[in-house]
């Protein structure tokens, strides 16, 4: 890619996370210089922001083992996975759902993505964030060089509530060892939590989600950025700054993870 194509692919990435007026401030000098192609491209692409990784906030989930419905937790993979949500009565919301959304991406996932519950166009297809948030969740995964295929993507609730109202606390708690089990077998090296309800259940927290973001969590014993929900991005464009520092944190992580 020569420095053109660089900066243009750059513009680009900022038009599609809502920045209409450009402004640099929330990249360093370097990065903007190597992103068009000023500096050599010896150092790190990316910059992921300086200093140590903050250390853990909440650490939730340790003592977890036989909380959950134990045929759910002896469920040996992604696919069995998704074939018992596909048959689940566990809570009401299979009743109205036109079929489950039980995640999708790799098994061997560093990073996995966890949203709020399908909406209409997830719960035509049966796949996760394919609707206007998901496009918006593809590009912010894209701008850390994470392509979608390359991560997992799932829900806290694997069926639309109806109207796409919030999920009730007995929905969540029904669906929840699916989740459980899914980030069991996946292993990630960093999980992200988008929006208050992925961040509360994994956290097992009622903080408000603008007190969680910004920290490293630990989801059993797993690092876990908390950040906003993309749709709350599609109506609050002013929440795209923190999003971006979020996403950028959890990269980080994942570089510095062993194997990266
Ligand atoms: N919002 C979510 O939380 N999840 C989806 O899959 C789609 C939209």
């Amino acid at each position: 890619m020569d420095a053109r194509e660089r900066l243009r692919t750059y513009l680009e990435q900022r038009r599609d996370l809502g920045e209409s007026e450009l402004v640099f401030d929330s990249m360093s000098v370097d990065e903007v210089m190597r992103s068009i192609g000023a500096i050599g491209l010896t150092e790190s692409p990316r910059n992921l922001g300086e200093g140590p990784i903050p250390g853990s906030a909440i650490t939730a989930g340790s003592s977890a083992s036989g909380l959950f419905n134990a045929d759910i937790m002896q469920l040996e993979s992604l696919a069995s996975i998704a074939d018992a949500v596909g048959s689940c009565t566990r809570c009401p919301l299979y009743a109205t759902a036109t079929r489950g959304v039980p995640g999708e991406g790799a098994a061997g996932a560093r990073l996995v993505c966890v949203g709020e519950a399908p909406g209409a166009n997830e719960d035509a297809t049966g796949r996760p964030f394919v609707g206007a948030a998901g496009q918006l969740l593809t590009k912010i995964l894209a701008a850390v060089d994470l392509p979608r295929e390359e991560v997992f993507i799932t829900n806290v609730v694997k069926h639309r509530p109806p109207n796409n109202r919030n999920p009730a606390p007995s929905e969540i708690e029904a669906c929840n060892p699916y989740l459980v089990r899914q980030l069991q077998l996946i292993k990630p090296k960093v999980i992200v939590a988008f929006g208050t309800f992925a961040a509360q259940t994994l956290l097992n927290s009622k903080t408000p989600i603008g007190r969680l973001r910004g920290e490293v969590h630990r989801y059993h014993g797993i690092p876990l950025i908390v950040t906003y929900h993309p749709a709350a991005l599609l109506r609050n464009p002013a929440w795209k700054r923190p999003t971006w520092e979020d996403v950028k944190l959890a990269r980080r992580i994942l570089d510095s993870a062993p194997g990266a």
